[in-house]
C-alpha cells in the first residue's frame, strides 16, 4: 500500500500554449503527485516529469487543490471556456481518490464554473462521479471520458497494470456510462506493447470489444521508451515475459550488451506506418471513429473550432498513413489560436491568414467556410 501524504500546493492549473489535438484539451491537472497503479511502461517516469522515483509507493494529496482551482477560475476573465483535462500525468481515480476525492471537489468546481472537461482513467471509481460529470456535461455542454485500455486480456492487465481496474472492468464502466449519460465515452488503447499486446489478433479483439462496449472512440497509440521509464519497462518485461522480444531490437535498436537503446525514442515509422493502417482499416470493418469529438465554445471561436478541428482530423489521418501531415497541422492550429471570428475577418485580414497557408490547405479553408455557409465582409 502507497503511502499517502496530503501537501498545499501554490498552483493547479496548467495552461497550453494551443489546445491539444488529439485530446482537444486547452487546461490541465492533476488531482495527485505520483500514481500507485504502478503500469510498467508509464512514461510519466521519464525524468521529463520530474516526479520522484519511488512514483508509485509515495503519493501526494494535492489539499488545497479545490481552493486554488476556485480561486484561479473565478479570476478567470482572461481564460477562455476550454477543456480541462483531469488526470494526464497521474490517475485522478487511484486508491488514494477513495479517500480524499480530491479529484471530485476539482470536478464540483469546474461544474460551478461551468467549463468542458475530459478525464482519462484506469480505475472504475469513476463511476462514482457519472452524475457530476453528466451534469458537466449539461452546463458546459462538453464532457469527455477515457478509458485506457491496453490489453483485452485480464492476466496479462494484472501483469502490466497490477493495481488497476481489470481490463474487463474498465470495459464494463464504459459500458455503464454509455447507458446511463450522455457523455462522450471511449478507449485510449495506448500504448499497444510491441511483442506483448500489439498482434493483429490483439489488435482486432481490441476494436471489436470497444464496439461491443458502446464505446464512442478508440484512440490508437504506441510506446514511448525515455530514459529512466525505458530501464524499468525493459527490466519488467524480462520478469513477465521471460526475455526482452526480438522486435524491439529492430523496432527500437535496443541492445542486450549494455541494456540500452539508441535512436528515437518512438518505434520506427515502418512499425508506425504497418500498425496504424492496420488500425485503422479495423476501425472502418467495425464502424468505429479513432478521433474524439471536439468541444465548440459558442463564442466567437465557434466556427475556428469547427474548421480547425476539421483541419486536424485531416493531418492526424495523413500522419497515421505515414503521409505528409504539417502543413495541414499548422494551418489547422493557426485558426484554432484566431484572435478573431474567422467569418469576421475583412478580405485583406484573411488573404493574410491563408498567405501562410499550402495550396491545400487554402482549399480546404475555402471549401469548410463556404459549407458553414459565411459570408464575408
Ligand atoms: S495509470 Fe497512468 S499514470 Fe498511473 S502508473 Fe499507469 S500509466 Fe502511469
Amino acid at each position: 500500500m502507497a503511502k499517502h501524504t496530503e501537501k498545499e500546493y501554490k498552483s493547479i492549473l496548467n495552461v497550453r500554449k494551443a489546445a491539444d489535438n488529439w485530446f482537444w484539451n486547452r487546461y490541465g491537472i492533476n488531482p495527485y503527485n505520483g500514481c500507485e497503479f504502478n503500469c510498467i511502461y508509464c512514461d510519466s517516469r521519464s525524468s521529463k516529469y520530474h516526479l520522484p522515483e519511488d512514483f508509485e509507493n509515495a503519493i501526494y494529496v494535492k489539499k488545497n487543490a479545490a481552493l486554488l482551482l476556485d480561486k484561479r477560475l473565478s479570476k478567470a476573465r482572461r481564460l477562455k471556456p476550454d477543456i480541462i483535462g483531469v488526470g494526464g500525468t497521474c490517475d485522478p481515480y487511484q486508491q488514494a481518490e477513495k479517500d480524499y476525492k480530491t479529484t471530485q471537489s476539482l470536478l464540483k468546481v469546474i461544474l460551478k464554473y461551468r467549463f468542458p472537461v475530459q478525464v482519462v482513467s484506469k480505475s472504475n471509481l469513476i463511476i462514482r462521479d457519472m452524475d457530476l460529470l453528466q451534469k458537466i456535461k449539461e452546463e458546459s455542454g462538453y464532457c469527455n471520458v477515457s478509458l485506457s485500455i491496453t490489453t483485452t486480456d485480464d492476466e496479462l492487465s494484472q501483469k502490466i497494470e497490477p493495481s488497476a481496474s481489470l481490463s474487463s472492468e474498465r470495459f464494463q464502466c464504459i459500458q455503464t456510462i454509455k447507458q446511463n449519460s450522455s457523455i462522450q465515452c471511449g478507449i485510449l488503447f495506448m500504448p499497444a506493447l510491441p511483442g506483448i499486446s500489439d498482434s493483429n489478433q490483439d489488435m482486432e479483439l481490441m476494436v471489436a470489444s470497444a464496439k461491443e462496449a458502446n464505446a464512442d472512440y478508440i484512440l490508437f497509440g504506441g510506446l514511448t521508451l525515455r530514459d529512466k521509464q525505458a530501464k524499468r519497462y525493459f527490466r519488467e518485461i524480462k520478469t513477465i515475459h521471460g526475455d526482452i522480444p526480438v522486435i524491439y531490437h529492430k523496432i527500437y535498436g535496443f541492445s542486450d550488451k549494455n541494456q540500452t537503446y539508441k535512436g528515437s525514442y518512438t518505434a520506427n515509422m515502418e512499425y508506425h506506418a504497418e500498425k496504424n493502417s492496420y488500425f485503422i482499416d479495423l476501425c472502418k470493418k467495425y464502424k468505429m471513429a479513432y478521433r474524439i469529438k471536439r468541444f465548440i465554445p459558442n463564442d466567437f471561436r465557434k466556427t475556428n473550432y469547427k474548421i480547425s478541428e476539421r483541419f486536424l482530423n485531416n493531418a492526424y489521418f495523413l500522419q497515421m498513413i505515414n503521409k505528409p501531415y504539417k502543413d495541414l497541422q499548422y494551418a489547422g492550429f493557426t485558426i484554432q489560436e484566431l484572435p478573431k471570428a474567422i467569418e469576421y475577418l475583412t478580405i485583406p485580414e484573411y488573404n493574410l491568414l491563408i498567405e501562410k497557408f499550402t495550396e491545400k490547405a487554402k482549399k480546404l479553408c475555402d471549401k469548410y467556410l463556404s459549407e458553414e455557409k459565411l459570408l464575408f465582409y
